[in-house]
């Protein structure tokens, strides 16, 4: 005779409790416990974080709308600017972004005011973006004989603070896999940078270049730009390559490295379909909490004077 275990209660009898799964499910609840009750302090001012990376697809569209919806859970008010003629963060927030609909190109290049063509997220009265359409792919053109054409975006978010009844807690600006004008305007407009690094092969090629981009933008047009905050994305801890990848982008940034790490998540592909962030879509999903882990993380740190702030 057979003693059957009931395979929908596994961990009742202890039966399965020691697999790899049920570890990483009740370490799963017990960090969503963790989230409910920690403690957010929203900042004072606005933080403008310009997420980029010019290599393609490696979770900055992601990154921006689901820390966006995430921090939006918290209470802060977030605008996220898509600055990418592909309209990727326009989609998973839920907002149109037809041809002949007010954009971030009025704004760059028409010089519209940037409270025009905001709209809100159907996810949440919080989370509100300045959409891109398919006009802003000849922007980098364009751009190229305007006047203060580096500055543009700055100061349409100058105007904005200025004007807006009330500001945001963060501006997120959702770069295009490129170096270019786009590129330059959201490191001028903002106070740091977000770099997100995919755990996979040749993670780290062609950040120098990067940081190089960042320095001349710190020398030129914007000396208080900051790199603050390195995010890992698609995380696979099953592969050795993953882990590798991990603990050698931390070796080179020990301090702007998040210790959330983004895990791959099928969840996490799938919500922009629906045209909802994964926060939406399965808050409690483990790419999810890993979202609202790392927002959580983000206002900590923010919390935090730079280093070369500080003051002895
Ligand atoms: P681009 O350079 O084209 O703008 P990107 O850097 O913005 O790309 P995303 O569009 O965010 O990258 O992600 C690239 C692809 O990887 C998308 O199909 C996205 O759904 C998927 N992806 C991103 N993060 C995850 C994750 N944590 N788990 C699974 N899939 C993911
Ligand atoms: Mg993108």
């Amino acid at each position: 005779m057979f003693h059957v275990k009931h395979p929908e209660s596994p961990t009742a009898t202890g039966f399965y409790d020691d697999t790899p799964l049920a570890r990483e499910l009740a370490d799963l609840v017990s960090r969503r416990r963790a989230l409910e009750t920690a403690d957010v302090v929203l900042p004072e001012g606005t933080r403008i974080i310009t997420i980029s990376n010019q290599k393609g697809g490696v979770g900055k569209t992601t990154t921006t709308v689901n820390f966006a919806a995430a921090l939006a859970s918290v209470g802060a008010r977030v605008l996220v600017i898509d600055l990418d003629p592909q309209g990727n963060a326009s989609t998973a927030l839920g907002i149109p972004h037809s041809a002949d609909t007010p954009s971030v190109y009025d704004v760059i290049i028409e010089g519209a005011p940037l409270d025009g063509v905001v709209q809100q997220s159907p996810e949440s009265k919080k989370l509100t973006c300045a959409p891109s359409t398919i006009h802003l792919a000849g922007a980098e053109i364009e751009l190229v004989s305007q006047v203060a054409r580096e500055h543009r975006l700055r100061t349409a978010i100058e105007a904005y603070l200025d004007t807006v009844e009330k500001k945001p807690h963060f501006v997120l600006i959702d770069c295009p896999p490129s170096l270019g004008l786009l590129t330059i305007n959201a490191f001028t407009a903002a106070h740091e940078v977000l770099i997100p690094i995919q755990c996979e092969y040749y993670a780290l090629e062609g950040l120098s270049q990067l940081l190089g981009s960042v320095g001349m933008i710190q020398t030129h047009l914007n000396p208080s730009l900051r790199v603050s905050t390195i995010v890992l994305t698609m995380y696979d801890g099953r592969t050795r390559l993953s882990q590798q990848v991990a603990e050698e982008v931390r070796s080179h940034f020990p301090g702007e490295v998040l210790d959330t790490v983004i895990p791959r998540s099928v969840r996490v592909s799938e919500a922009p379909s629906f045209g909802q962030t994964v926060i939406a879509y399965d808050g409690q999903s483990a790419g999810a909490v890993a979202y609202r882990e790392a927002a959580v993380e983000l206002l900590r740190r923010g919390a935090q004077p730079a280093a070369t702030d500080r003051r002895d």
